[in-house]
């Protein structure tokens, strides 16, 4: 992580391979544009995630295991254990295999596997299966415990029942106003990623603009 840079930047599912591989691949790589970066002197923390869903726990995974002990910040006191995807896509399971989470996280199917994609139908997708398996049933809420507990093992800290409320970038730093179980706090960083969903108030508080058609849907 450069030393003299700060971004604020949002890690969009969209952007990272959403449909099945939302989740996992934001860990890697595929976090959306920083919007600004400015010097950076000093800040308490390297990078704060907001949002422990399953990019911003696999994405603290990425992280500590490049030697940085991010703070994962999430509203929810405890998971929902809601699962909205129950499936993964092979480029997915080949990430998390060479993370060593694949077992955990589910069943995997290979070769020839019809499977949908978008509103495409009847798509075989064991064409795109260059290594391992082309398919796994994963409930998401599964997978996003297991992303915690690798997390957590390499020393991320998570944060639960703490909500972003506000967000201001100066020269030196980003700083958070965070809605804890003891109160309102601020916390500063040189980095903060917004992995809180569709609905991201990180990319809303830091000016990110958003192209695409926002949720219809309940919170
Ligand atoms: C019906 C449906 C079916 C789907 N099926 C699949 C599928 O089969 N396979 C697949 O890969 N994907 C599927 N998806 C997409 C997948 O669910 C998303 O890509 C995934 O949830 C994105 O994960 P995320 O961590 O970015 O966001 P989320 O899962 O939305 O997590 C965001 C987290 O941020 C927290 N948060 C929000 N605001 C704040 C704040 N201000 N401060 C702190 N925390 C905050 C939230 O509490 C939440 O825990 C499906 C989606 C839907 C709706």
């Amino acid at each position: 992580m450069p030393e003299e840079t700060f971004h604020a930047v949002q890690a969009d599912a969209s952007v990272a391979g959403a449909s099945v591989t939302g989740a996992s691949e934001a860990g890697a790589s595929a976090i959306n544009a920083s919007v600004a970066g400015v010097s950076v002197p000093d800040a308490s923390v390297d990078v704060v995630v907001v949002g422990g869903g399953p990019v911003g726990m696999l994405l603290a995974v990425e992280l500590a295991l490049r030697g940085i002990r991010p703070v994962v910040l999430e509203r929810l006191s405890t998971p929902s254990g809601e699962s909205k995807a129950g499936t993964l896509h092979a480029r997915t399971a080949q990430t998390l295999n060479r993370r060593g989470l694949l077992d955990a996280v589910g069943r995997s199917s290979y070769g020839s596997v019809r499977f949908h994609f978008s509103g495409m139908f009847e798509l075989d997708l064991g064409t795109v299966a260059g290594e391992g398996p082309t398919l796994v049933g994963s409930p998401q809420a599964r997978a996003e415990q297991v992303f915690t507990d690798r997390a957590t093992e390499l020393g991320a800290e998570i944060r639960r029942g703490h909500e972003v409320a506000g967000l201001a970038q100066d020269a030196g730093r980003v700083t958070l106003t965070v809605d804890g179980p003891a109160g309102p706090y601020e916390l500063t960083a040189r980095y903060v990623v917004g992995a809180d969903g569709a609905r991201s108030a990180v990319r809303r508080l830091a000016g990110i603009p958003f192209t695409g058609t926002g949720p219809a849907s309940r919170p």
